[in-house]
């Protein structure tokens, strides 16, 4: 029988999702918002609700700790991110805060205390969406900001240090970290699989092998403006075209082999002057590139590299490519995942392993300790989308499994 309570845990996604809703079913909660502040400091309630004393640092994370016997002990934490893209679901990232509340919160109401401390984090902006580089809150704690990180601006010209401070959050060019590989003992997260695996196998959830290592990077391309109307053809230098032929050709490079997982996305594109009338002269554009492999994408890197080499030769164009993240494949701890597989195996289910393409906050707590991650099953394995769905079922079934895997790793 399971302690969940998945009544409460249905609550609190739906209370959660109400911050920022975008139609019947969408979020939109970019990170350091007012709608991020107020979910901040609805989860803030819960962790005190669940027994936890609780504080958001100069990051914007949103931190509980329950308290063991040993608190100098190395910590357990436990954990996900509540920001969203800027037409996201409901459940990307809250299912792992949400549960993991609810697993303290059962240890607390079962009035069972452990030597070692407990942390649940709501970490800030996992998406990445609004300064165009994620895990900003992981970073912080693990020691892995600059004051570049606080410098970014949105596309509003609002820096993070200024968003941040909007928001009643002082930031603090000293990035104090709290979390070491001395300090810490493991980290668990539970997220939405953001593909569609599970469902295909009909499992509810999945335990993950090992997280995919996106490289990110921003190209900008600058060439010359002019009157549409009167510059030949043949002496432009038009950097939207040379940005359009890059875009074409990085997706058909990688749709050359269908039997590789390496997947790549230019999502976001910036055009000056933007303007019917006027060739445009700079085009600003980000590349998502990942794989499991580090080699195969350092490959497809190199091929991307030669295209742009190619096509600002073309089109007269000068250009710089800044690299905002890159980050190597992780792979979960065997003993943990050994857990995972054992406490699934007792509640009768298969115990199906599978790799993540998306990153998320484990990536970055893999730079300082062991981790392991539950995957739940997502409706046609949809996400960043307002039609994102997972079932209370599934969701409750991976919350039981972090609560036995819990009471394991303690
Ligand atoms: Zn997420």
């Amino acid at each position: 029988m399971s302690l969940i309570n998945s009544k409460r845990l249905e609550d609190r996604i739906t209370k959660l999702a109400n911050i920022g809703k975008v139609g019947e079913t969408g979020v939109s909660r970019l990170a350091h918002s007012i709608e991020d502040k107020r979910a901040m400091d609805l989860v803030a309630s819960w962790m005190v609700e669940a027994g936890m004393k609780t504080e958001i640092d100069c990051y914007g994370n949103v931190i509980g700790v329950y308290e063991g016997t040993s608190p100098s002990l190395p910590r357990l934490v436990l954990g996900s991110h509540i920001d969203s893209q800027p037409r996201g679901g409901r459940f990307d990232g809250t299912i792992g805060v949400i549960g993991a509340i609810e697993v303290v919160q059962i240890l607390n109401e079962s009035n069972l205390t452990f030597e070692r401390s407990i942390e649940v984090v709501a970490f800030s902006d996992e998406e990445g969406a609004r300064f165009n580089k994620g895990l900003f809150g992981v970073r912080g704690l693990t020691g892995n900001l600059t004051v570049e990180d606080l410098l970014r601006k949105d596309s509003d010209g609002i820096s993070r240090k200024q968003a941040l401070e909007n928001i009643g959050i002082t930031t603090n060019e000293a990035f104090p970290v709290r979390y070491t590989s001395d300090n810490v003992f493991a980290f668990l997260e539970m997220h939405i699989e953001q593909g569609p695996l599970l469902e295909s196998k009909e499992l509810p959830v999945g335990i993950v092998q090992g997280i995919s290592g996106p490289l990110w990077l921003t190209v900008e391309f600058r060439g010359h403006s002019g009157h549409a109307g009167s510059v030949p053809m043949n002496l432009r230098k038009d950097a939207l075209v040379g940005a359009a032929r890059v875009i074409y050709l990085f997706d058909e490079l990688l749709k050359q082999d269908e039997t590789i997982p390496t997947v790549g996305t230019v999502g976001y594109i910036e055009n000056f002057p933007n303007s019917r009338n006027s060739i445009s002269d700079r085009v600003t554009f980000t590349v998502d590139l990942r794989d499991i492999l580090p080699e195969r994408r350092d490959l497809f890197e190199q091929k991307l590299y030669e295209i742009i080499a190619e096509t600002v030769e073309e089109y007269q164009l000068d250009y710089s490519i800044s690299v905002d993240t890159n980050s190597e494949p992780k792979y979960c701890a065997d003993w943990i995942k050994d857990i995972l597989k054992d406490e699934l195996q007792q509640m009768d289910q298969v115990p199906y392993e599978l790799m993540s393409g998306p990153f998320h906050d484990a990536l970055m707590m893999a730079e300082i300790s062991p981790f392991g991650m539950i995957f739940v099953r997502c409706k046609d394995g949809l996400s960043h989308h307002p039609n994102e769905y997972a079932s209370i079922d599934d969701i409750t079934t991976g919350t039981n499994l972090l609560y036995k895997a819990v009471l394991k790793i303690l």
